[in-house]
């Protein structure tokens, strides 16, 4: 990370400053109790760079294959102002399938196939290399390290992962999360990464680490943010069919960031988040989020206020 500019500050009023996301790009199979939808347009960047572009102009850095179908790329272009390090490669895209039991809270990965991924291997444009607000969505740590290493605008950098780089890449996970100013994790992941039961403990030993903030996902109990001073917390909008719980942690993300690049406090930012997530899970894939308003949003965040 760059050390010549001052680095962005959470509640600094920066509008409409891009934002650079890493992540996986793909086509998901996903089986909840309300059917089976195959080859859905996927990823933690899509499902980010969706939620983060209705407000932001977003940087996509990712890859697909040759096989990424038209509409699927067509959807993506709509939320992205820079595609300059989205690259498209000969051979398959990334592909994932899950399947749901009972409620959604639970869910099988029934396969991963990397794909293009495999190789990926970003190097940034001159205009990427300045981003000032970054956003890691969940993808193999080093990729992370990769990108960041490259980034020079001593940016602000929010953090997604998985249990998947707990369990296998903790060292590459470690390093990012030391880089990292915000870390989004769920509750079963902060367990799973610092040993620890409490959720405020293991909060203190991430902020040890290096980040600001640690913001847990508490699923359908919300949200909270926690650093050295405080404990913010935000509940959920109430969805009365989880149709496909897919993404919902990568477009809170979204929401998240796009809300810090524009000044908003992080109460006001997790509320946008909280209220994109519900919009996500309310139908499979990206079929609700490519169909949401404004006013849609701000209706759902005025009804969280209450
Ligand atoms: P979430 O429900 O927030 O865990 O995000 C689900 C999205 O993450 C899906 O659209 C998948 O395509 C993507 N995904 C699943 N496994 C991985 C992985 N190992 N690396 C990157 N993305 C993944």
């Amino acid at each position: 990370m760059g050390e010549d500019n001052e680095s962005c500050k959470i509640g600094g009023m920066i509008n409409q400053s891009p934002i650079l996301i890493l992540g996986s790009i793909g086509l998901d199979t996903i089986e909840t109790k309300y059917g089976k939808r195959s080859e859905l347009l996927g990823g933690s960047a899509t499902y980010a760079t969706i939620a983060a572009g209705l407000f932001s102009p977003i940087h996509l850095i990712g890859i697909v294959g040759s096989d990424f179908p038209e509409p699927a790329y067509k959807l993506l272009l709509k939320y992205t102002a820079n595609t300059e390090d989205l690259i498209i490669e000969n051979g398959p895209t990334f592909r994932w399938g899950g399947r749901y039991h009972g409620d959604g809270d639970d869910r099988d990965t029934l396969f991963t196939e990397l794909g293009v991924f495999a190789e990926f291997d970003p190097v940034l444009s001159e205009q990427n290399r300045k981003a000032r607000w970054v956003f890691l969505a969940n993808i193999h740590p080093a990729l992370q390290i990769k990108v960041l290493e490259q980034c020079q605008g001593n940016p602000l950098v929010v953090t997604d992962t998985m249990n998947l780089w707990i369990k296998t890449t903790s060292r590459e996970l470690n390093e990012i999360v030391r880089c990292t100013n915000v870390l989004l994790i769920s509750e079963s992941e902060l367990r799973e990464y610092t040993g620890l039961d409490e959720v405020r403990d293991g909060a203190e030993k991430i902020l040890m680490m290096g980040p600001e903030k640690v913001v847990i996902k508490l699923g359908s109990k919300g949200a909270i943010c926690i650093d050295q001073n405080e404990e913010i917390k935000t509940g959920v909008y109430p969805v009365s069919k989880v149709i496909d719980p897919t993404g919902a942690g990568d477009v809170f993300g979204g929401g998240f960031i796009s809300g810090l690049s524009q000044g908003l406090p992080i109460i006001e930012a997790m509320k946008r988040g909280t209220a994109l997530a519900s919009f996500c899970i309310e139908d499979f894939g990206m079929s609700m989020l490519d169909n949401i308003t404004k006013s849609d949003i701000d209706e759902r965040i005025a009804l969280l206020e209450k």
